[in-house]
């Protein structure tokens, strides 16, 4: 099968890369040029473990190729994919669509023989019949069909997210699109994956509910933490006990400074609007929105109050500033509002981040960037983990301690152990514990 992806970013390369190694020959289309330079030269443009084989691999075997030319690569495939980004729009945090209706008119006149065109990115329900509604008034003559195909994969994990799903989901009304459509998934669904037909709309909507939720169940964590540290109970075993129900399970109990990231927070925001736009306001999730900024904008106070009370001429070395590990991925990281919060308060941030400074460099200006752990502590008054990289979770604290000014560990992420900590010298705060 000759599939085409049109854009090449976190889930057009890696589903791109998943679909070649299932033997399907991919052309990925993007009109970032430095991003086709990346890829002409055999180097992935991010960051994501695994992805660097599977590229190396597949563009040996020519099953995979890059070009900045939509046309051939259309008018090549039986199936299209729009895996442009929805951010959040300016102004009104509805999903800004323009990516995708851009690609829609660029993709429109290469339309030849059948062609199923699915949208992989999160788009707002209502939007693949617009897809449709917008192709068929530029092509009347084009015989074509529009569905959704949502994708769930996670950044950090993402190929085996897609390589294992618990489920593809693809909204569809047109038999010729799900024959085709199941032709795509059969080397997955031979590995049990369920695939799922639903109409569009439902697939469209399960994308939006599916990351509200697992939003609110982080906030529900956050707020349980809070409490726990006001009464005296430790949020670690409260999230173990009430994961054990299957009802509930264990996933996404885990407390921090908020949920950030490419895409809950324009999902949460863009489901609010769909919501208020259709008169069905869906207040938990506001509420969801709502406890998270607060969130984020109250994780300096922590930080102060674990300086005594201030960061004014203080230095704080900061562990990590992606949005979480395993990802280069800045995009709406809780870093970004943390980090420049303590500078306006008078402190000097020090940072290490095993692979965000490249993105993270221009976004927050002012920081000194370091090599490692260590070097992030040397003269630091604090350490505060932001995001819980594996190599933070076994560092030398002792020697850390020794060239540290101070000897507080303030970590947002409950990464480390606290008894060793306190036992290396350290005063040490967690989220929802002693
Ligand atoms: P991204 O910004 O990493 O990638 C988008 C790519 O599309 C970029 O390389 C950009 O240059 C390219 N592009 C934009 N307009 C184009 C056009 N007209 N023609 C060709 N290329 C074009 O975005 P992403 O994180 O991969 O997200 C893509 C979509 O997938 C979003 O809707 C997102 O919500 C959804 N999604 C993302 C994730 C995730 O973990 N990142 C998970 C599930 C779903």
């Amino acid at each position: 099968m000759k599939i085409c992806m049109i854009g090449a970013g976190y889930v057009g390369l890696v589903s791109a890369a998943c679909f070649s190694e299932f033997g399907w020959t991919v052309t990925c289309v993007d009109n970032d040029p430095s991003r086709l330079d990346d890829l002409a030269a055999g180097k992935s443009p991010i960051y994501e473990p695994g992805l660097d084989d599977l590229l190396e691999r597949n563009i040996k075997a020519k099953r995979i190729s890059f070009t900045g030319d939509i046309g051939p690569a259309v008018r090549d495939a039986e199936v299209v994919f729009l895996a442009v980004g929805t951010p959040m729009r300016r102004g009104d945090g509805h999903a800004d669509l323009s990516y995708v209706y851009a690609a829609t008119e660029d993709l429109a006149p290469h339309l030849n023989g059948f062609k199923v065109i699915t949208t992989k990115s999160t788009v707002p329900v209502g939007t693949s019949r617009e897809i449709e509604r917008r192709l068929r008034a530029l092509r009347p003559d084009a015989d074509f069909a529009v569905c959704s195909n949502p994708e769930f994969l996670r950044e950090g994990s993402a190929i085996a997210d897609f390589t294992h799903p618990d489920r593809i989901l693809v909204g569809c009304d047109d038999p010729r699109a799900r024959a085709v459509m199941e032709r795509l998934y059969k080397p997955l669904a031979l590995r049990q994956a369920p695939l799922l037909f639903v109409d569009r709309e439902s697939a469209e909507l399960a994308k939006y509910a599916a990351n509200a939720f697992l939003a609110m169940k982080i906030s529900f964590i956050n707020e349980i933490a809070d409490l726990c540290e006001i009464v005296g109970a430790d949020v670690q075993e409260v999230a173990t006990a009430i994961g054990k129900d299957r009802r509930i399970g264990d996933k996404f109990l885990h407390p921090g400074p908020g949920y950030g990231g490419s895409c809950f927070p324009k999902d949460v925001s863009a489901l609010i609007r769909t919501g208020r736009d259709n008169k069905a306001p869906l207040s938990l999730i506001e509420q969801v929105e709502r406890v998270n900024s607060e969130r984020k904008l109250a994780m300096t106070g922590r930080i102060e109050r674990a300086l005594g009370g201030s960061v004014r001429g203080k230095t704080v070395a900061i562990l990590g500033v992606t949005f979480k590990p395993n990802t280069d991925d800045m995009r709406d990281a809780p870093s970004l509002v943390i980090v420049p919060m303590l500078q306006e308060k008078g402190a000097t941030v020090r940072a290490y981040d095993p692979q965000g400074e490249k993105h993270g460099k221009p976004m927050l200006p002012g920081i000194v960037w370091c090599q490692d752990a260590a070097d992030a502590a040397a003269g630091a008054d604090v350490l505060v983990i932001l995001t819980e990289w594996n190599e933070f979770r076994a560092l030398d604290l002792a020697r850390m301690k020794a060239t540290m000014r101070g000897a507080v560990i303030v970590d947002l992420r409950n990464a480390l152990d606290p008894a060793p900590a306190r036992a290396s010298g350290f005063t040490y705060h967690g989220i929802g514990r002693d």
